[in-house]
């Protein structure tokens, strides 16, 4: 897949006609999807046995950067397992991570929230690798039989038309294929997974309503491979006044830290050496301070959010509608979230020549979905915020209520089926 240009094509004939003055191939898919990262290939995946002819376009040859979100919550996963994608990531290596733990720097128990005791069908996150997540997912969109897909990469969507006839959504995305060839896709509908400088936001000019530059950034450290043994896989965040620090779990008994640093300085910990970053961690946990890392990335944080998700026959999925602080670790879980809501109301396949019933389904999608998200972005920016302001003040603060939810059952049982993606089911009974 990495072999530098990739065109899989299951199907249908490309039929010449003349557009724009040049004689072009045309194809009209029922669904466009532009992007392939989680949430494109997700929604690929998802849509693999759903008899829509779908088009996808991915504009880079490279796997997902690997030191992003590789946590799927519990709800997510109820989602994979009904897309019948859930064996295929254990298959590629995923693992159970069973719950986490609030800790003081010196490794004291704060707070404990474990998962498999949930009463919820998969009482468990899965973690994968960021890349594999998208990679596993496109391999089953290439390889189901029967599905009218067709993958181009490298190929960006750039020139894009919108028209009244698909009520001001996407009508023409114009490319070049990687073996030269000119090709306009007229898809039917169009869910844009392009990501934070989304392209097809920009066409269609949905509006950003919220935007945030958080102050501090993120880094990610790399320990080494087989070093982590805890059968429970679960992350230890470790609240230090100079700021907390997550240490999470990746595949291979490999785990990965976490966490916010001034924007100074990013030059002083790109320099350092092991035994530099040990007395830096150290100086945030007493008890991360012996761990070998490596610096895997720094990550600005930024806020963007749309006025909407749809424009006529055009739906915005992922970090194209809501870039967000990683504080939570839900935007990948998001975006696949809103996939799984997206799926229920899309017409049948017969059915998606009209486009005003397409339309009227996408908007009756962004109705039921969009407010609950909303409430849950706005609370992901006040953590973000939280996170963002570092000091005594804010861990005197946030280790009572820590302690608080510990204490009280019925807190602690909303706390964790709201974390794992049910706020919806809070009833204990
Ligand atoms: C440090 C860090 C940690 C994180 N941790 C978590 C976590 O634990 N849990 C979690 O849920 N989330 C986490 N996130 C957030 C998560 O990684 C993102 O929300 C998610 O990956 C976004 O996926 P996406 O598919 O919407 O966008 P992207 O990953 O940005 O993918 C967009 C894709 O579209 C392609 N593209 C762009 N423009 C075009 C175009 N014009 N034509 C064709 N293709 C195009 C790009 O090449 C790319 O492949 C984290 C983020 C960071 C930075």
């Amino acid at each position: 897949m990495d072999d530098g240009s990739f065109h899989v094509s299951y199907g249908w004939p490309l039929t010449p006609m003349r557009v724009c003055e040049t004689v072009m191939k045309t194809l009209q898919p029922d669904i466009l999807i532009v992007g392939a990262g989680i949430a494109g290939a997700a929604v690929a995946a998802g849509l693999r046995r759903r008899g829509y002819s779908v088009v996808h376009l991915e504009a880079s040859t490279q796997p997902l950067d690997t030191a992003r979100g590789d946590h799927l919550g519990p709800r997510v996963v109820e989602t994979l397992a009904e897309w019948d994608i859930l064996d295929a990531f254990f298959a590629a290596g995923a693992e159970k991570r069973l719950g986490a733990k609030w800790l003081t720097p010196e490794g004291d128990v704060i707070m404990h929230s474990s998962m498999d005791d949930l009463p919820i069908p998969h009482p468990y996150y899965v973690v994968l690798n960021h890349d594999l997540i998208a990679i596993t997912a496109l391999d089953l969109a290439i390889n189901e039989s029967n599905y009218d897909y067709t993958l181009f990469r490298p190929v960006a969507a750039r020139d894009i038309a919108t028209g009244a006839d698909v009520h001001g959504g996407v009508s023409e995305v114009n490319i070049t294929t990687p073996e030269g060839e000119a090709v306009c896709i007229k898809p039917r509908m169009t869910i844009a997974c392009d990501g934070r400088s989304s392209k097809i936001r920009a066409a269609c000019d949905f509006q950003i309503v919220h935007s945030y530059d958080y102050e501090k950034p993120f880094v990610v450290l790399f320990g080494p491979r087989g070093e982590l043994q805890d059968p429970r896989n679960e992350i230890n965040s470790y609240m230090s006044p100079n700021g907390s620090v997550g240490r999470i779990p990746r595949m291979g008994g490999q785990w990965k830290i976490g966490m916010a640093i001034n924007k100074e300085d990013i030059g002083r910990w790109r320099a350092t050496t092991s035994e530099e970053r040990k007395a830096l961690l150290g100086e945030r946990a007493p008890a991360l301070g012996e761990m070998e890392t490596e610096v895997a990335g720094f990550y600005p944080v930024i806020r963007r959010e749309t006025d909407r998700w749809t424009q006529g026959t055009t739906v915005l999925l992922g970090d194209a509608c809501h870039t967000i602080h990683p504080a939570r670790g839900q935007g990948m879980n998001f975006g696949i979230r809103c996939a799984a809501r997206l799926f229920e109301f899309l017409p049948e396949p017969s059915e998606m020549t009209d486009s005003a019933l397409v339309a009227k389904r996408l908007a009756d999608y962004e109705a039921a979905v969009k407010p609950l998200t909303d409430a849950q972005l706005i609370e992901n920016h006040e953590r973000g915020l939280h996170m963002d302001s570092t000091g005594p003040e804010r861990i005197r603060a946030e280790i009572p209520m820590l302690r608080a939810i510990a204490a009280d059952p019925e807190v602690n049982f909303r706390y964790r089926m709201t974390m794992a993606g049910y706020p919806d089911r809070l009833d204990p009974t």
